[in-house]
């Protein structure tokens, strides 16, 4: 038997893989010595029996190891940066990071594009011409010195095995491991040097996890690797039954983005925002808890301070930001079909009508369509009349459009009694 088949075979029969066969798992992986074959069934080893804390740490420290990292001390600050596990309408990125910058911390991110029924932070951000999410580190760096904000793409150098095995993951159906998703996640942080993370960790019907206890695990394993690399790491929980705010789709939320930047738009954004932003500048060097924090953000969001940050990195980063200015799809609107409160709105079938309309990706190489998505007129609680407009869905071809509504339709309880108003943040440790 060659190495890799007792590598698999030793997973297989549950034993704990050392750093030793990780490492050589994963770096045999990157240069073809472990052939995709065999690469799939180990994850698939992995998925059915599970990873210990001490192999997912191990993987942790094998994916880091596998190309570079990047080091920011040379800005002499901590730089904060925020994951998003992933969830529909979430445009909280956009609003934090000016945020962030305008209490006077350092916001720089890495990010990548979305796939499914969620959006990526990069694709909303090319929604306003000339934005340039490709810097290269230098001018990241210099960025990150002059405005204390930057947000582009992740280095290919960076992390190089985890685009690898996500790959093979996402075609053999072992996206779904804990310590996998958490190694995968904290690798591409620990290599793009962040000095302290916020993870918002999304639970409900338009997320990854579920439910509460499932999140809660995700979060320990990411917080475990954050320790081992002495990057503070808070989890913050929150709700994804319903969207986040009232857009879905890239430009449709920079728009509800900067709403919120301006002090207005909807409560859920404006509060998600508020409690990452006060959890990430608590972890900042400014001295300041989460209370004080929480009162700084507040304050920055009401007085133009936030949005003032928000015009200036576009500017900084090539973006022509002229709120309101772009150009509107033709729109397929769902109406009630009886009167009553809006109970539910279905997170991952609002995801999966902005995606048919060309808002998100099926497969990593299509492109998006920035105008395109959708736009809940109503949301859980609101009171409703037979024929009321419900939301509309924007899409550029007429079929995609018709599709997408008739899921939008589906996505919508009307039910007789308004329902308890649920917290949009539901935990943090
Ligand atoms: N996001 C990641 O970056 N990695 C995973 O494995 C899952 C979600």
């Amino acid at each position: 038997m060659d190495f890799a088949s007792d590598v698999i075979a030793w997973k297989r029969d549950g034993k704990e893989l050392d750093g030793a066969r990780m490492r050589a798992f994963v770096e045999g992986s990157v240069s073809g010595a472990v052939p995709s074959y065999q690469a799939s069934a180990l994850l698939m080893a992995m998925v059915l029996r599970g990873l210990s804390d001490t192999e997912t740490l191990e993987l942790a420290r094998a994916l880091v190891e596998s190309g570079k990292t990047l080091d920011l001390s040379v800005l002499r600050r901590p730089v904060l940066d925020k994951h998003s596990s992933g969830g529909v309408g979430d445009k909280v990125t956009l609003v934090l990071a000016p945020l962030v910058a305008a209490c006077g911390a350092v916001f720089g991110k890495m990010s990548g594009r979305g796939l499914g029924h969620t959006g990526g932070t990069l694709d909303k951000l090319e929604s306003i011409p000339g934005f340039r999410v490709q810097l290269p580190q230098g001018e990241f760096l210099r960025q990150l010195e002059r405005i204390g904000v930057a947000v582009v793409s992740q280095s290919e150098r960076l992390v190089p095995a985890d685009r690898v095995l996500y790959a093979l993951r996402d075609v053999t159906a072992t996206i779904e491991n804990d310590g996998l998703i958490a190694a995968s996640i904290m690798a591409k942080k620990v290599a793009s040097g962040t000095s302290a993370l916020v993870l918002d960790i999304k639970v409900g019907r338009g997320a990854f996890m579920r439910d509460l206890e499932c999140a809660r695990g995700l979060g320990r394993l990411c917080r475990l690797i954050g320790n081992a690399y002495e990057r503070p790491t808070t989890c913050i929980y929150t709700g994804m039954d319903a969207p986040l705010g009232r857009t879905v789709g890239n430009r449709l939320e920079v728009e509800e983005a900067w709403q919120v930047l301006c002090g207005d738009g909807p409560e859920d954004v404006r509060e998600a925002s508020l409690a990452l932003a006060a959890a990430l500048l608590a972890l900042s060097d400014l001295g300041i808890d989460e209370a004080e924090a929480r009162r700084a953000a507040a304050a920055a969001l009401s007085d133009g301070r936030a949005a003032e940050h928000f015009e200036r990195w576009c500017y900084v980063q090539g973006g022509r930001w002229k709120p309101g200015e772009f150009h509107r799809l033709a729109a397929h609107e769902v109406r009630a079909s009886r009167s009553g409160f809006v109970t539910a709105v279905d997170a991952l079938a609002v995801g999966r009508a902005a995606q048919l309309a060309g808002a998100g990706r099926r497969r990593i190489d299509d492109t998006v369509d920035s105008a395109a998505g959708v736009l809940l007129e109503r949301t859980v609680g609101d009171e409703v009349a037979k024929g009321d407009p419900l939301a509309a869905v924007f899409s550029r071809d007429p079929a995609r459009r018709s599709q997408a509504g008739a899921v939008l339709e589906e996505a919508f309880t009307v039910g007789e009694m308004c329902p308890a108003a649920r917290p949009v943040v539901l935990g943090r440790e």
